[in-house]
């Protein structure tokens, strides 16, 4: 079977192919985390989705080396708009916990030294690590083995000082007035053809950043920094161009040359990231890659999902929508539910995160369960010909190859699994030459890609799931009655929620629950 797979990079769905068929071996980077906060869930859906795809290329029968960076340094407040302006978020970070510390609201479990930055990265790296294995992130396990294949750029500052070398070498990259190194646009015609973001666009004003004392100092205005001098940062290192740090896309161009492309001249199979990743960053990467190595690409396919959106509205830690994985988990829900709610969604598509949604994962994941151990239970027992799961596996595999349609996957198996009654014992007068040992190979090759059966599925308390989708969505309601100015309605949610025993208080972060205990 041939995996259909969209390129954002050519626009179009396309025969995936490894760049070395014959060794069936895919070279795959994924965008990863910036540690300075805890992980969101809309974080955790780009990364779940990159899970899928690499689970799906396995199931194909190829050997995925996957890497994954963390990155702790040079990721800026203003990247997503341009160049690399604006402060380090792990500087940011630093001022967040001091600041804490000082007012003492810094939760008991967050013991950071704020003046060691390395240590705000260690902190959050671990707990980046903790959520994803809870929710089933493969990589992540892998690196318990092979932590190189969760690079900390941090680790790659000689690798990257000599990238940039050969960049200005190949007069791509020059030392503005100011000190800083920037990569030059106009010497790499290709600049623009992931995202459309052309150099003439961006002078024109589409794209481009506002500081004009730093733009007089380029000679384009989306020319971005590969390394800033700052003899005051808290993560800087000696460089031809002075004590200062690494720009953020420099990071993942170098670790994915330096972990997978060796090789192969700098080229790799597929790149992922949230779809916010397109521009400026990928398109960067491929300018300081290409630039470096002549190779018309870098990677071969580009991989982003969409954004993840809650309740119908963009996430936002004003709007007090704004959920990580510990804030989901800690409302009841278990992580097995939590995984699949954030890849049941096609991820071209933007997926709505909603606690009904979470309680319907729940509900398909019971059954899966409970249909599983049902399978182990009678694996000896015979049937007649190939049973439902046997049957359905192919078009679940069918469903993923379509550029990984992941609801016409979970379909298949969501109707083998409903042609089972696994309240009575299987009928004794099968005499087939298969058995239910084979359905739950089936199974298990099916969950190979979903991941949810393996993990934590049961809920602490019986019908928590319930009660939480029921409290979000009054909340949901009674804050769309205040926005509306309708305090009668309000006044009357808060008044229901308090027969429910729950106590809720509006905040600067928004509303938040707690269960009165009598
Ligand atoms: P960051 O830690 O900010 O570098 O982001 C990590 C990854 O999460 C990046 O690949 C982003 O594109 C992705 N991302 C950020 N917000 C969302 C969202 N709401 N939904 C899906 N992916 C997201
Ligand atoms: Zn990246």
């Amino acid at each position: 079977m041939t995996l259909r797979l969209y390129n954002t990079l050519t626009n179009r769905e396309e025969d995936f192919t490894p760049l070395d068929p014959d060794r069936k071996q895919v070279l795959f980077y994924s965008c990863g985390p910036t540690v300075y906060d805890y992980a969101h869930i809309g974080n955790f859906r780009s990364f779940l989705n990159a899970d899928v795809l690499r689970r799906t290329l396995e199931l194909l029968g190829y050997d995925v080396r996957h890497v994954m960076n963390i990155t702790d340094v040079g990721h800026m407040t203003d990247d997503d708009i341009a160049d690399g302006g604006g402060e380090d978020k792990m500087e940011v970070a630093a001022r967040r916990i001091a600041q804490a510390k000082q007012d003492g609201t810094l939760p008991a479990d967050t013991e950071i030294d704020p003046g060691d930055p390395f240590a705000i990265a260690d902190f959050y790296a671990d707990a980046f690590l903790k959520d994803a294995r809870q929710l089933g992130l493969k990589i992540a396990f892998d690196q318990q083995s092979n932590p190189d294949i969760m690079p900390r750029p941090t680790k790659y500052i000689r690798e990257m000082i000599s990238h940039i070398e050969t960049l200005i070498k190949k007069n791509h990259a020059y030392v503005a007035e100011d000190g800083v190194v920037y990569f030059d646009v106009q010497s790499f015609p290709e600049y623009g053809r992931l995202s459309g973001n052309t150099p003439d666009q961006i002078r024109s004003g589409q794209g481009g950043r506002v500081d004009e004392a730093t733009q007089a100092l380029k000679r384009h205005p989306a020319d971005f920094m590969l390394w800033k001098p700052d003899p005051k940062h808290l993560m800087r290192w000696e460089s031809p161009w002075g004590e200062g740090y690494p720009g953020w896309h420099l990071e993942c161009s170098v670790m994915a040359g330096s972990l997978l492309g060796k090789e192969t001249n700098g080229v790799i199979d597929i790149h992922s990231g949230g779809e916010d990743n397109i521009f400026p960053h990928h398109e960067c990467e491929i300018a300081q890659t290409c630039g470096a190595s002549d190779e018309a690409l870098f990677a071969r396919f580009w991989f982003h999902t969409r954004f993840l959106i809650v309740e119908g509205e963009k996430m936002s830690k004003s709007k007090g929508n704004f959920f990580t994985v510990r804030d989901v988990l800690g409302k009841g829900a278990t992580p097995a539910a939590l995984r699949l709610e954030l890849i049941k969604t096609h991820y071209r598509s933007n997926a709505n995160f909603t606690f009904q949604g979470l309680t319907d994962s729940q509900r398909q994941i019971d059954r899966w369960k409970k249909l599983e151990s049902w399978l182990s239970k009678h694996a000896d027992a015979k049937l007649d010909g190939p049973g439902p799961l046997v049957v359905a596996l192919p078009a679940f595999k069918q469903a993923l190859t379509s550029d990984l349609n992941i609801a016409g996957a979970i379909g298949a198996l969501s109707s083998a699994a409903g042609m089972y009654s696994i309240n009575a014992d299987p009928p004794e007068s099968a005499s087939g030459n298969t058995t239910y040992a084979d359905e739950l190979e089936a199974l298990q090759e099916m969950n190979s890609v979903l991941g949810v059966l393996d993990l934590e599925w049961e809920q602490a308390a019986a019908g928590a799931g319930e009660d939480v989708a029921i409290i979000e969505s009054k909340i949901a309601d009674r804050n769309l009655a205040r926005d509306n100015k309708d305090w009668t309605t309000a006044d009357r949610i808060r008044d229901e929620l308090l027969e429910l025993n729950i106590a809720i208080k509006d905040g600067s972060e928004g509303t938040t629950w707690k269960k009165i205990v009598k």
